[in-house]
């Protein structure tokens, strides 16, 4: 179970080469896929901002036809099925894959195509985030696109990019739209920014999640055993405003400094929805269960905590609140009192 998942960034290696090769893209810094799988996890464990996002630019550049896309899509419902993953909300900004002539329908239909190609084959069920860029000026036309697409497959909206200098507000014409539509969306706030980011989205955009929100810790004082919550982090649990994060990939961009140091370990406890994500599988050399045993290792944390986390994200799911309880109850819980009863050390 899994809300944060990008698309572009959780290609397999042997797929990129393979696709740079049909398409004649001859950028990769290598055409060996365990040298690439090294170089991706380098480039994004740099430290530079410049090394990680030039990562992007090699998975969106080989991304750019319908077998490409459907493909990727295809192999990712595979990768996560293969994890144990039983349902996972995936995104992608169609915006970015329209360099070779594609529409952007063209592109919305070829990974609904791969996801339902995976579900057929491997049961897993995804559901689809349509992300604009918020450096640029599309949203309102992609946030068109989901609410077009929305029985499709497509299950919501989210805006990613550099959060400095590019605050929600400027998309706030296509939350507005969306709100009008009974649309669900997440934003990217509180990752590379601080809490101004995270209250734009959810107090001026009215966003259903915060992806990452761990800034959120800006506005609780700690104080030995006790904490105490400023107004917008009251607000934020109060409400019960999932929080997306993706603890690997936090730690590669400085929005935390170590497994130990991250704030899920105040926020768990502190009881706000929390869920755990994968964020960009490639870049960070991860899959869900990897978080979790870092999770496990970091706070000692057991079978009943990883059932929090995962029953979190099932509740914050933009699938219809009673597929949310049939995955609940007939999947998930069953699934972990299996675990539970096994005796097993969580993720051994
Ligand atoms: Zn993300």
């Amino acid at each position: 179970m899994l809300l944060h998942d990008h698309l572009d960034g959780g290609v397999r290696p042997a797929t990129v080469v393979d696709l740079a090769r049909d398409a004649g893209y001859g950028a990769l810094p290598s055409t060996d896929p365990e040298n690439l799988r090294a170089w991706f996890e380098e480039a994004s464990n740099s430290g530079s901002l410049e090394r990680y996002l030039e990562t992007f630019s090699h998975t969106v550049g080989v991304m750019q036809s319908v077998e490409a896309l459907t493909r990727v899509a295809y192999e990712c419902g595979e990768d996560l099925a293969a994890d144990g993953v039983v349902y996972a909300e995936v995104r992608y900004a169609p915006e970015q894959h329209l360099s070779a002539g594609l529409t952007l329908e063209q592109v919305v239909e070829a990974v609904l195509d791969g996801f339902a190609k995976a579900r057929r084959d491997f049961g897993i069920r995804v559901g689809t985030l349509v992300t604009a860029m918020r450096h640029q000026a599309r949203s309102m036309e992609i946030a068109e696109l989901a609410v077009r697409y929305r029985d499709l497959g497509v299950v919501g909206f989210d805006i990613a990019g550099a959060e400095a200098g590019y605050p929600p507000t400027r998309h706030l014409d296509a939350f507005e739209y969306l709100q009008r539509e009974n649309a669900h969306f997440t934003i990217h706030a509180g990752e590379g920014f601080g809490l101004p980011s995270i209250w734009q989205a959810i107090q001026w955009c009215g966003a259903d999640r915060l992806g990452h929100g761990v800034r959120i810790i800006d506005d609780i004082e700690v104080d030995g055993d006790e904490a105490r919550l400023g107004r917008l982090a009251g607000y934020v649990r109060d409400k019960r405003i999932p929080l997306e994060m993706c603890p690997t990939s936090n730690i590669q961009t400085g929005a935390a400094k170590s497994i130990e140091e991250h704030p899920i370990g105040l926020l768990r406890r502190l009881s706000f929805r929390v869920t755990v994500n994968t964020d960009n599988r490639l870049m960070s050399g991860t899959s869900l269960s990897r978080e979790f045993a870092k999770l496990r290792d970091a706070f000692g944390y057991g079978w009943d905590d990883l059932q929090w986390f995962t029953v979190n994200a099932m509740k914050s799911a933009f699938v219809p609140f009673n597929e949310r309880l049939e995955l609940i109850n007939g999947v998930i819980k069953p699934g972990f009192a299996q675990l539970k009863w096994s005796g097993a050390r969580p993720l051994a």
